[in-house]
């Protein structure tokens, strides 16, 4: 077997990794090994030369990426053995149903597979490569997909063109590692959604959100909703089941209001209920009247893709808060998310309550959302939690 390249860290670099976290940054490197490429497997030493993991190395401010600590190569059946443990866990959540066969198998660092996404969708998983050495591991990950044993994945899809970095040059291309697309509908706690993961965005569907949907549902009877940036309709498809008097769903991608349409029509067909809209979500907040929903959700994407865009992210945020504060009902329920990671929980937290407060409503917080327990943050990665989530009593 080859050995690995060793990366030697400056003295005192070795902190963090002693404490688990994944990532080595460049700064903390001595020198580069002659011959090293993207991708490639390396081993991680201090400046005594004591080993501290191996991982993936890759060109950029995170340099290596450790996948297994203490030790300088990788065991055999290394990524059978972490899917595997990911596929344990989520069953043991209860999250393997007959009436729910979507999930996140493997959420990067989360299920120490940085660099890793896996959703599934029934039989098939949506594989997503964050980083080069994922890249090159994707046949043999590909394969021990369809090795667990009762996860009965026969489809894998690959799905990397827009998570690369583009600098690496790798050019993957979307493609099928086993199987190929048999038209399977996906269930999410008892309702059907048609997932794209072809030619969705992500792996075509946000698992993320099934736990605060559910949390909607249970809040929708009897009320108007207005489901701002809907995308494939997710919580629109809960407040109909929940008992809504009118759901009104608003994507500014004509992609997405179609999706919406044919998901409600899976569910409740012909149900005069529920409409779509193709407009601009902030337009369409402008200019609905006043009055008119008492159940919000607002879902966008995220504002803030990296910490030098938190300043503007913030005011998007403000001020698409500050519209529906503007125009939600006496009594109105406000679902707001932020799903920016350069975004923490209290910068969100501030953001929505200056919105509160100049539009002078009386607002009160009765849940704190986050990510599901399918989207797991290592400890020593905090970094991992990116969904932050606010349901608001507005007077
Ligand atoms: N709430 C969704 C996920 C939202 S993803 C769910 O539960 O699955 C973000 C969506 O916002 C995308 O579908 C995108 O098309 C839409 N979008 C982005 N900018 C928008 C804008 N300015 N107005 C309306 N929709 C927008």
């Amino acid at each position: 077997m080859a050995t690995n390249n060793i990366i030697r860290l400056k003295r005192g670099k070795e902190e963090s990794l002693l404490r688990h976290h994944p990532w080595v940054f460049s700064g903390a490197i001595v020198s580069l090994p002659d011959g090293i490429e993207e991708g490639d497997e390396v081993t991680v030493t201090d400046s005594d030369g004591k080993v501290l993991g191996t991982g993936h190395y890759q060109i950029g401010s995170i340099a290596v990426r450790i996948l297994e600590f203490g030790t300088d190569s990788l065991p055999a059946d290394f990524y059978y053995n972490r899917l595997l443990s990911a596929f344990i866990l989520r069953r043991g959540l209860g999250l393997i149903r007959p009436d729910n066969n979507c999930f996140r198998l493997v959420h990067g660092e989360g299920d120490f597979l940085p660099g890793l996404v896996v959703d599934i969708y029934g039989d098939t998983a949506v594989m997503q490569a964050h980083s080069p050495g994922m890249h090159f591991a994707r046949r043999t990950i590909a394969e021990a997909l369809t090795r667990l044993p009762e996860a009965g994945i026969r489809n894998v899809y690959y799905k990397s063109d827009t998570t690369l970095p583009y600098k690496a040059h790798l050019d993957p291309e979307n493609e099928y590692l086993a199987g190929s697309y048999d038209g399977n509908i996906a269930t999410e706690n008892g309702l059907l959604f048609n997932i794209d993961w072809m030619k969705g965005q992500k792996t075509g569907f946000f698992v993320d959100q099934r736990e605060n949907r559910r949390l909607l549902e249970s809040l929708a009877d009897g009320r108007k909703v207005l489901n701002m940036f809907c995308y494939t309709g997710g919580f629109s498809v809960y407040a109909m089941r929940g008992g809504a008097l009118s759901v009104d769903s608003v994507d500014s991608s004509s992609k997405a209001v179609a999706l919406t349409d044919a998901n409600i029509a899976l569910n409740f067909p012909d149900d005069p209920r529920h409409h779509t809209h193709d407009m601009d979500a902030f337009r369409f907040l402008s200019e609905m009247p006043a009055d008119t929903y008492d159940l919000i959700v607002l879902d966008p994407p995220a504002f803030a893709k990296h910490r030098s865009a938190i300043k503007n992210g913030l005011v998007g945020y403000r001020k698409l808060n500050g519209k529906a504060f503007e125009k939600i009902k006496k009594g109105g329920i406000l679902f707001t998310f932020s799903c920016s990671q350069a975004i923490t929980r209290e910068m969100f937290r501030l953001a929505v309550f200056s919105a509160a407060a100049k539009s002078g409503r009386k607002v009160r917080i009765l849940h704190q959302l986050s990510q599901p327990a399918d989207h797991p943050v290592d400890i020593s990665h905090p970094e991992g939690e990116y969904l932050k989530g606010l349901v608001l009593y507005v007077e």
